[in-house]
């Protein structure tokens, strides 16, 4: 079986088996704030993302829902040639926390093979996900322990961390 669907059929199954570690490193690892942290989950970062191919996967585009800003809904404004009060209305919810998200997910811009049609015009969120290869990556780790349980390529770097500091 291709290693990415391989990796995302077996997301919970691995997730629980690899949680408890990856808690306790984390612990650890934001007490200590190593130096190196950044370069060494940058290069796991390159490294899984070398392997895994986000379109077998869309794990994130199909559960997640991005906080979608007022710069995200003038640039999609532009992009679907729609006024940002269409955008609001044909897509948008307001959440919980009082930001915008998508009405429903899977997300609406998700195509049946995985492609996002608004790809180029696509929210900041959209674009950062899954944050391992940003900067202060200490910042990031309590972020990062939830992302596990969505994103297979998080918990494959997470892992790496785990063996690293070992
Ligand atoms: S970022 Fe993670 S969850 Fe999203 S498609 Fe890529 S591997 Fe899957
Ligand atoms: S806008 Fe594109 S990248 Fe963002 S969730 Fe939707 S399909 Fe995925």
């Amino acid at each position: 079986m291709n290693y990415t669907k391989q990796l995302l059929d077996n997301l919970d199954v691995n997730v629980q088996k690899h949680k408890a570690e990856i808690r306790k490193t984390f612990k650890q690892v934001k007490k200590k704030k190593p130096k190196q942290l950044d370069t060494i989950v940058h290069e796991l970062h390159n490294e899984v993302f070398e392997k895994i191919d986000c379109l077998l996967c869309a794990n994130c585009c199909k559960t997640l829902g991005p906080r979608i800003t007022d710069n995200d809904v003038s640039r999609l404004s532009k992009f679907l040639k729609i006024k940002p009060s269409e955008v609001v209305s044909q897509y948008l919810r307001i959440d919980e926390d009082n930001d915008y998200v998508f009405k429903e997910m899977p997300c609406p811009f998700l195509m049946p093979d995985n492609y996002c049609i608004v790809y180029e015009s696509r929210p900041k969120a959209c674009r950062e996900y899954p944050h391992t290869d940003r900067k202060r990556f200490y910042q990031l780790l309590s972020l990062s322990e939830k992302n596990i349980e969505t994103c297979p390529a998080v918990l494959e770097i997470s892992i790496g961390i785990v063996k690293h500091f070992d």
